[in-house]
């Protein structure tokens, strides 16, 4: 089976992508001559009727995003293209960036619940961190008591864990179970997230790069995955199956695995999805022009899988050729 569509790329909307030249019209001429039958776009977005999300965010909202489909209008023949959104799901306050209202002005979504480098949102900060935090913050308000609460949130928000790691004697939390659980929590928080649970039934969504942990380093990935026991993931899949979420192959995340698959992580995953009966949808969770290109890692984990026509998302169907 041949992959022709990917429904994961973020044009020069989402403010990660560094590519300039990264535009819907460059995104669509580029899918063509790579043979794909379906583009979906899905910039990073929050629902802006939704309350509570990160500045980054912020300016990443459906109204803002609409833009990009009128685009669409000037597709080359042959391509199909979807408007969607990669939303997110806040595990550390059970919050979800959608509204099904909002989700019903798109074609189809994916929410990610491994964004886990967006601490103290989707995970928590390790304990050792939380402590220097706290202490690095009572000294400030000690040494300059003239400063305004927010001022010193905002002083605070600022120091990221690599700053705050040099003032810890010694990190003794055991990071990989650490990261690893709290994809695993999340995940799990996901799939009984009420809303979320609406907008499965209401557009085809997929869970995003499902167990991809996003800010771990790459040459960390598989062994973090290896904490993982095939049972949790079993429950994870079936669940996301009684609910009618997809299960997304993220290429991006599957070449950061290694492309050798028999050594790759993730396959074990999917394989785990595929035996609880979830479908899946394929995306090159492309950034750039260029890495659109990763899409193509699709077939090989098409033919390493077996998968056939039938383990694909049903809207997704043109998007595959057996
Ligand atoms: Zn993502
Ligand atoms: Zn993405």
């Amino acid at each position: 089976m041949i992959v022709v569509h990917d429904v994961h790329t973020h044009n020069v909307f989402s403010h990660c992508c560094t590519d300039r030249t990264a535009s819907t019209a460059a995104y669509m001429q580029k899918e063509t001559e790579l043979g794909m039958k379906v583009f979906g776009l899905s910039n990073h977005i929050w629902d802006e009727s939704v309350k509570g999300c990160s500045y980054w965010y912020s300016h990443q909202t459906i109204s803002l995003a609409e833009e990009a489909k009128a685009s669409f209008a000037n597709a080359p023949a042959g391509l199909k293209c979807l408007f969607g959104a990669e939303s997110e799901y806040y595990g550390c306050f059970d919050r979800l960036g959608m509204s099904v209202e909002g989700a019903k002005r798109f074609d189809y979504l994916i929410i990610p619940h491994s964004h886990l480098h967006m601490r103290n949102e989707v995970m928590s900060d390790f304990p050792e961190i939380i402590e220097i935090r706290k202490r690095i913050e009572a000294e400030i308000r000690e040494a300059c008591p003239y400063l305004e609460d927010d001022t010193v949130k905002v002083m605070m928000s600022s120091l990221k864990e690599a700053h705050l790691k040099k003032y810890v004697p010694e990190m003794t939390t055991d990071l990989g179970r650490f990261n690893v659980r709290a994809a695993i929590d999340n995940f799990l928080a996901l799939v009984e997230n009420e809303t979320f649970r609406q907008i499965c039934k209401t557009v085809p969504t997929s869970i995003a790069h499902p167990f991809g942990l996003c800010g771990v380093s790459n040459s960390l990935k598989n062994g973090y995955l290896q904490l993982i026991d095939d049972a949790t993931l079993h429950d994870c899949f079936a669940r996301a199956k009684k609910i009618g979420a997809y299960v997304e192959i993220n290429t991006g995340a599957v070449k950061e695995c290694g492309l050798d698959l028999a050594h790759n992580g993730l396959m074990r995953v999917f394989a785990i999805a595929k035996e609880e009966g979830c479908q899946f949808t394929f995306g090159s969770d492309s950034h750039s022009v260029k890495a659109l290109e990763v899409i193509k890692v699709g077939n090989d984990v098409c033919k390493y899988l077996g998968l056939t026509p039938s383990d694909i998302a049903e809207y997704l169907r043109d998007g595959v050729i057996e």
